[in-house]
């Protein structure tokens, strides 16, 4: 497009120029534009380099100021996702206790129906208990020592609980709000991680417990010298697929729980207790096992990326949220008992992006916008409607596939595909 035909003052068409030209790196525009106009001539300069006309990209209405400082680089404008809700849907937890609406943000076509129709199973039966039984970020730097000897005083120097006062201290002076619980020791020749495990309250805490942590390093390098070579060692682990986090946790340990009766698995998912039985043991447990799976689930990571889209969560974190476990048994009353078991989920309702408008709205509508009180009992309210949500995503889908109607549900909303 001619640069004449945009609508802007002498000033930014001079910058926009000067960006054209490479005398103003595409990172460097904020430095000599306000935060709106930098975004504005960012996404003109990159229209002109791909000869294209962006009309969408433009719209959105959250802060740039707020989230160029904190959300993201080289800002261009934002992507739309389609918003839907399924509900309600009840809760019966220790923090969500009640009937909610919940958002949901996709573009897979059937997504929300499936869900929806869970929720409804559910809600007939009275809701879906839910319980937390772990609440831990982590962090794991890695050391590099001298020789084994070295290494093994090293794993013995920090199980000490004098050492782990003293690092404790040192954390929790960087963070208002959260507390170091743990801190294990793991050993590969002569390299060891240390597994910091911390209470973030309302906060997912990555960026928390990676200021604690870096702190704490400092104090190892001084009583101990051990030399850190990384910050994370991957036995965090974040955003990987890892046993470690399905067994000791990371983030919230949620699992949920409901019994449907026959009645209305007939009613609502068209099948049996029996059947559904049999497609869960034959699907998520064995189908899993034989494919060497971390998660034995149908879609978990379908539910959990969209209320996270939503939201205003790490969409990463959709890998640790993927390992979840669906168990589904008959009872001697002919009802199905069915949980969900999600071993890692990192969520948060302050920090990250739930602080942008749209996002922060879905939270409204959960109640479970930002801090909570005491601190803490935001997170773990949304922790356990994800958890409900999940298991209203998995009833669904595995009575789909139990009633054999999963094509002609697909056929009749002409797309999609789990
Ligand atoms: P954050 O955006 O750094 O904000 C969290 C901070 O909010 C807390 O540290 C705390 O400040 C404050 N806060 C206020 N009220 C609170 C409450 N009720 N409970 C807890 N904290 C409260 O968020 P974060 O959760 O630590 O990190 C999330 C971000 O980390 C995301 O943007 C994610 O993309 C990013 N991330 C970072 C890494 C990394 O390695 N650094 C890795 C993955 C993801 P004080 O601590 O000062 O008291």
């Amino acid at each position: 497009m001619p640069l004449e035909s945009y609508e802007l003052d002498e000033n930014e068409k001079l910058l926009l120029q000067k960006i054209l030209d490479g005398d103003i790196a595409l990172r460097k525009i904020e430095e000599v534009a306000d935060p709106e106009t930098a975004v504005k001539l960012r996404r003109l300069a990159i229209q002109e380099f791909a000869k294209l006309e962006f009309e969408h990209i433009q719209n959105f209405s959250f802060d740039v100021e707020a989230t160029t400082k904190k959300n993201i680089e080289n800002m261009i404008g934002a992507i739309q996702l389609p918003l839907g809700v399924a509900g309600r849907l009840k809760v019966n937890g220790e923090y969500a206790d009640s009937e909610y609406y919940v958002p949901l943000a996709t573009t897979e076509g059937a997504l929300v129906a499936s869900v929806n129709r869970g929720c409804s199973a559910i809600t007939k039966c009275g809701g879906a208990n839910v319980r937390i039984f772990e609440d831990e970020m982590t962090r794991a730097p890695v050391f590099k020592l001298e020789n084994l000897d070295r290494a093994k005083k090293f794993y013995e120097w920090v199980k000490s609980p004098a050492i782990f006062e003293q690092m404790k201290e040192v954390a929790e002076k960087t963070t208002r709000f959260g507390k170091l619980l743990s801190v294990k020791p793991f050993v590969a020749g002569t390299y060891v991680y240390l597994r910091f495990s911390y209470d973030t309250k309302d906060a997912m805490g990555m960026n928390m417990v990676t200021i604690a942590t870096n702190a704490v390093l400092h104090l190892i390098e001084d009583e101990f010298g051990a030399e850190p070579i990384s910050l994370s060692g991957n036995m965090c682990t974040d955003k990987k697929p890892a046993s470690i986090n399905t067994i000791l946790g990371r983030g919230r340990t949620v699992v949920a729980e409901v019994t449907i009766p026959a009645e209305i698995v007939k009613n609502t998912l068209k099948c049996t207790p029996e059947s559904m039985v049999e497609v869960n043991y034959s699907k998520n447990l064995l189908g899993s096992a034989r494919a060497g799976a971390i998660g034995f689930n149908a879609h978990a990571a379908n539910i959990i990326a969209a209320i996270y889209l939503a939201c205003g969560q790490d969409a990463a974190h959709v890998v640790e949220g993927s390992t979840a476990i669906t168990s589904m048994e008959l009872t001697k009353y002919e009802e199905i008992h069915c949980t969900v078991t999600l071993p890692a989920l990192p969520l948060g309702t302050v920090g990250g992006g739930t602080g942008l408008g749209t996002q922060r709205e879905c939270l409204n509508l959960l109640g479970a916008a930002g801090a909570g009180d005491p601190p803490g009992a935001n997170a773990r309210k949304l922790a356990e409607i994800i958890a409900a949500a999940v298991l209203a995503g998995e009833i669904s889908l595995i009575g789909a596939q139990a009633a054999g109607h999963l094509a002609r549900a697909h056929a009749q909303l002409g797309r999609g595909k789990f």
